[in-house]
């Protein structure tokens, strides 16, 4: 434990953030770290818990009590250490994750939580910055080949642990840069492209082969997958949710992600011809969640006349809802630093009609007020309530209404199974799809989730996949009470 009194010493500090005047100017991090001093300080808070919820808050069975401590030590190196042998790549989590494990923290029940997420970050940046993260090529190799399908957060996970296992790894992107959702989805103000490259030249010197612009299944024959001894698929849920409403067709309705990429691909200097902008442009971004923050975020960077944000859904109440207390994952209202930069948030709406002119340009949004009536035992039904009606003025809707399923090219191509939701089936623990040696992870798997989730299942496949070829596995694995509590 770090400090017997450290918890009732110190209270929480997070790193801040740069003034919104000052960062909407620019598509970079803005977040200003905290000095050394008070990182372990921030550190010595950990009560090294007899039983730390934490830790089985976090998806990746994070050895945080241990981390926290050696942070408060002064014990940088030993702190890096300890948190990747659980986590290949804590500087996305420390930058991305909504921190499960922090709401499972136990000091959360009297005070602030202890800001792992924060710690983490600084742990990994201290890290790279020393020098400390070098490339771990497996000193033997096994002869076995593996595909993996996919280069998000899970794909490289298990790239990078089955290589490490000996095994010859090749990832394939149909994209034309690495990284999934972290590349092209998440935009760069939240995290930088730099991030990225940055692990994948450790993951190229450990001798993983990364092939862009091949899409399995559509310009890649899967008779030359099934060449592999073994396969990971982890091409994520993609398939986009739209919504059933008249005038969805309209010039100037543009789904999220392609928003979003649009503008990840002009940060880095790539020609987008007839870039959709919000520019001058009154936009509704239609969707609470991550995805409909980080459209906020950048049409206020391009220059929005005004952003509005719906969401179905009810407000969430302020504090931790009693339905969720703790160490559940709560109920709760969230607020992003791109709300902070300027939105009008509205709850309990649902878009009827996306109104055009003449030539089928978007000019408004009419909408009507909802609730929710709840029956035990049946589905929640959407309820209108008459003469709540009204029209929004709209050059720019942005559909962040979230994802469907994975798409259905690579399970038909390859005779997989999908369960009652259209994820990719395979057993969660066992990653093996219904064809002995296709394992599936993240996304694909489980449907829309979380970097954490996605890292936590490539690391588990890639244990898997080892045991299926070699008999047994050396790659380390979460305990069974790593699993998270409520989220
Ligand atoms: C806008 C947005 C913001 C988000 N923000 C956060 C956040 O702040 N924190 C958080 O924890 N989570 C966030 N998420 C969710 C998170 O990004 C995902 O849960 C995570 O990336 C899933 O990882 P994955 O590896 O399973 O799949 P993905 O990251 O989706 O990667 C799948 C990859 O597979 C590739 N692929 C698919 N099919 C093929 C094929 N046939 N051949 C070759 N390649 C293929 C795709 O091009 C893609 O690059 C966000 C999601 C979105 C959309
Ligand atoms: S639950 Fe909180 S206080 Fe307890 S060990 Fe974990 S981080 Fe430390």
């Amino acid at each position: 434990m770090g400090k017997v009194t450290g918890f009732k010493e110190f209270e929480r500090k997070d790193e801040s953030y740069k003034p919104v005047k000052d960062r909407v100017k620019h598509y970079n991090e803005f977040t200003v770290p905290l000095k050394d001093k008070d990182m372990t300080e921030q550190g010595s808070r950990c009560m090294d818990c007899g039983i730390p919820f934490c830790h089985s808050g976090c998806p990746l069975g994070n050895l945080i009590p241990d981390f926290n401590h050696m942070v408060h030590q002064g014990e940088w190196q030993k702190a890096s250490w300890i948190l990747h042998s659980t986590n290949n790549f804590p500087e996305f989590t420390g930058r991305l994750c909504p921190a499960p494990c922090e709401q499972a923290c136990v000091l959360g029940i009297i005070e602030d939580p202890v800001s792992i997420e924060n710690i983490e970050k600084s742990i990994v940046e201290r890290a790279f910055k020393e020098g400390w993260i070098k490339p771990q090529p497996p000193k033997v190799r096994t002869g076995k080949t593996i595909a993996v399908v996919g280069s998000g957060p899970a794909g490289l996970a298990a790239a990078q642990q089955l290589n490490r296992a000996g095994h010859t790894v090749t990832v394939f992107e149909r994209d034309d840069a690495i990284g999934g959702l972290l590349r092209y989805g998440i935009p760069n103000f939240k995290m930088e492209k730099g991030i990225i490259d940055r692990r994948l030249a450790i993951l190229e010197a450990e001798g993983i082969v990364f092939k862009t612009n091949v899409n399995v299944g559509v310009n890649y024959d899967v008779e030359e997958l099934k060449k592999f001894d073994a396969i990971v698929l982890c091409g994520g849920a993609t398939e986009r949710r739209s919504l059933p409403t008249p005038g969805i067709d309209a010039d100037g309705v543009v789904q999220a992600m392609d928003f979003l990429t649009q503008q990840t691909k002009v940060v880095f200097g790539q020609k987008v011809k007839n870039q959709v902008l919000a520019t001058g442009k009154n936009v509704i971004v239609i969707g609470g969640g991550d995805t409909g923050s980080d459209c906020i975020g950048t049409s206020n960077r391009q220059g929005a006349k005004s952003v509005v944000n719906f969401e179905i859904m009810p407000k969430p109440p302020g504090h931790r809802s009693s339905t969720t207390p703790w160490p559940y994952w709560p109920l709760q209202l969230k607020t992003s630093t791109s709300h902070k930069e300027g939105v009008e948030r509205n709850w309990l709406i649902n878009t009827k009609e996306f109104v055009t002119n003449a030539k089928g340009k978007l000019t408004a949004l009419k909408t009507v007020n909802v609730e929710w009536e709840m029956v035990p035992g049946e589905r929640p039904k959407l309820i209108e309530i008459a003469g709540t009606e009204k029209t929004w003025k709209c050059d720019l809707a942005l559909l962040a209404l979230g994802f469907t399923g994975p798409e259905s090219t690579l399970a038909e191509k390859l005779g997989l199974e999908r369960d009652v939701r259209s994820n990719y089936k395979a057993e969660y623990g066992k990653y093996q799809t219904n064809i002995p040696n296709i394992f599936t992870a993240g996304d694909m798997r489980r449907g829309q989730s979380l970097i954490v989730w996605a890292i936590s299942e490539g690391r588990e496949a890639a244990r898997q996949v080892d045991i299926y070829l070699m008999g047994k596995s050396d790659l380390a694995t979460k305990n069974e009470e790593g699993d998270l509590v409520g989220l």
